[in-house]
């Protein structure tokens, strides 16, 4: 067995260890095609990027039943490249991104699941709102066709130990709790999207629908290359 199908398997075992209904995503930037291939004979089907040129780069490359999971923030003028490629998109934050997303959803001719990122850490560095202008947002972004706001995405902060983040996933996890219980039309909370390779089974343990494994499924990324 290759390294990658060999990381899959262990990472798919942890998670299974951890809620069997979590589910892993692939995070294949800055990584070669040939990379995702492997991935993808060793039983990948979802992989997430956070650059628009990449998905464009890699799409034609590689099998039509892959699902790409647009992770990175998305600038508004680029949401138009994508519209038709990606499966979701997990960084939605503003009102004016929504629309824009909804607006080429249409064009497409389709419904594009899309999550809010939410900045859990409430760190500078991060992307995201914070979570309580979450309601305010969904409330003015839930009437839009072409999307289907389906949960929350985070990028718990960088930690050593993975057990410091538990109390962020468990914040997440309420809060899509609480968010669902407004009974919000067109609001959907069944998609938490959070943990990576460093705490990646916590997040798992504490409701995660899917997981975003990079580094311990590739290797260390490169960005000089
Ligand atoms: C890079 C990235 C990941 C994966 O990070 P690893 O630590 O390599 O697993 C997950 N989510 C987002 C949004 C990322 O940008």
């Amino acid at each position: 067995m290759s390294d990658i199908a060999q990381n899959i398997k262990h990472v798919r075992e942890q998670i299974k260890k951890a809620n069997k209904d979590t589910r892993l995503i692939a995070v294949s930037k800055t990584k070669p095609v040939e990379m995702l291939q492997e991935a993808y004979d060793a039983g990948m089907r979802d992989f997430g990027e956070n650059k628009v040129q990449e998905i464009l780069d890699k799409y034609d490359k590689l099998p039509s039943d892959i699902r790409w999971h647009m992770i990175g923030h998305l600038q508004t003028n680029k949401v138009k490249y994508i519209a038709d490629k990606v499966y979701m998109i997990h960084s939605v934050d503003s009102v004016k991104l929504a629309t824009e997303i909804s607006r080429r959803a249409i064009q497409a001719g389709r419904v594009i699941p899309v999550l809010i990122e939410i900045n859990i850490g409430n760190e500078d560095s991060k992307f995201g709102i914070k979570p309580d202008e979450l309601e305010d947002l969904l409330r003015q972004i839930a009437d839009l066709e072409g999307i289907k706001i389906s949960g929350l995405m985070c990028v718990a902060p960088y930690t050593e130990y993975a057990e410091e983040n538990r109390v962020y996933f468990k914040q997440m996890k309420q809060l899509s709790v609480d968010i669902m219980q407004k009974n919000i039309d067109n609001v959907f909370m069944n998609v938490l999207s959070m943990g990576m390779s460093g705490d990646y089974e916590v997040a798992s343990s504490e409701g995660a629908t899917y997981v975003r494994v990079g580094t311990g499924i590739f290797g260390e990324r490169d960005y000089n290359i």
